[in-house]
């Protein structure tokens, strides 16, 4: 028996008055065959009008109804709240030195920043370069700027592991909650850093949603696969990290994408379904707007996901988050991958 499970979990009146008459599943594009854009659902600044908005106030009501976290956002370091206008002195070098710059800047710790870079330094594990695609900008929004740059901020898997979190025990979503503030400060000093160099640079920090989906582009710059459980798996860190992303028009030369085995293993694995109290995670993939991929059932997922405040319980519980895994899996599953292509290859005449 799974240390989470409960099932079957209901979710209380009180959760269900507030739901919309148009289901999660349908807003998400569950089952449609043509392709759209993604809609925004989660973490909106301003809920007025959209379909969940009840839905989110509530859940953010209930986050700033414990103290933890309200200090942990409204305390924390986040960077510059307020970025300076583009310089008109626009400097030039090549993309492949600005893209050096940008992921040393982004990797670099407090006190090693670009030379006579006056910032406050950054602190990113993770850092890929993209080209922005339509596909990945929300309903809604227009896109201006060509290029991503995405950030991984690496979360402490113990603390992780203390999800689901309650009132009396947050720890588990503090953790959440201080790598979204660190991802904030290095895209925030990075956009900052950007727009002295001349260019313009617009920064997305988590928790709050922004006009393009993330999880497609940090697929796209190399961080990993899509799990079963919806988010992402990464060859060094597992699930354990947290994104966010400067979109920018500074020449960048893109990464590529990094396919290990992630998507093999969970087509065998089920721990993240078998663990998620309120079964939101599917079995099996699902065509969603146009494309067959592993899914989670929102409907059924944000109830508990509120009453948790976050839950986070699938990404602490995949093997591939346990500290020093991920590479070892990664490797195994790429070995096997070799095995299969060398032993599927056309025998050459001698
Ligand atoms: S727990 Fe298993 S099935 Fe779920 S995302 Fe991780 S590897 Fe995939
Ligand atoms: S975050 Fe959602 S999908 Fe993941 S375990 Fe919790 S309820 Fe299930």
């Amino acid at each position: 028996m799974s240390r989470n499970k409960q099932s079957p979990w209901t979710p209380s009146a009180e959760h269900t008055a507030l739901l919309p008459e148009i289901s999660g599943r349908s807003f998400n594009g569950w089952n449609e065959s043509e392709a759209r854009r993604p809609r925004q659902i989660f973490w909106l600044r301003k809920s007025e009008g959209h379909p969940f908005g009840r839905l989110l106030d509530a859940v953010k009501l209930r986050f700033s109804s414990v103290q933890a976290y309200t200090d942990v956002y409204a305390h924390a370091d986040r960077g510059p709240g307020k970025l300076p206008d583009s310089s008109p002195n626009r400097r030039h070098a090549s993309a492949d030195s600005w893209t050096r710059q940008v992921k040393d800047f982004a990797l670099s710790r407090l006190g090693a920043r670009p030379p006579g870079y006056p910032g406050a330094g950054s602190e990113a594990e993770l850092v890929g370069i993209s080209a922005i695609r339509p596909e990945w900008v929300y309903e809604g929004f227009e896109r201006c700027l060509p290029n991503l740059i995405i950030v991984g901020n690496v979360m402490d898997h113990a603390r992780l592991s203390r999800v689901p979190s309650s009132a009396d025990d947050p720890e588990g979503q503090l953790e959440v909650c201080d790598q979204y503030n660190r991802g904030a400060r290095v895209v925030n000093w990075l956009a900052h850093w950007i727009r002295a160099q001349g260019y313009a640079a617009t920064p997305h920090a988590g928790p709050w949603v922004g006009s393009l989906n993330l999880l497609p582009a940090a697929i796209a710059c190399g961080f990993g696969e899509l799990g079963k459980h919806g988010s992402l798996i990464n060859r060094q860190y597992g699930s354990s990290f947290r994104l966010a992303a400067v979109e920018t028009d500074l020449p960048l030369i893109p990464d590529a994408p990094d396919a290990f085995g992630a998507d093999d293993f969970c087509a065998g694995c089920q721990v993240c379904a078998n663990e998620c109290p309120p079964d939101a995670i599917l079995r099996e993939k699902l065509m969603v707007r146009g494309t067959v991929k592993w899914a989670v059932d929102f409907d059924r997922c944000i109830p508990y996901f509120n009453e948790t405040y976050g839950c986070g319980i699938c990404i602490a519980v995949c093997p591939w988050s346990t500290p020093g895994r991920a590479p070892k899996l990664a490797e195994r599953f790429a070995r096997r991958a070799r095995e299969k292509q060398a032993a599927s290859a056309p025998e050459v005449a001698a």
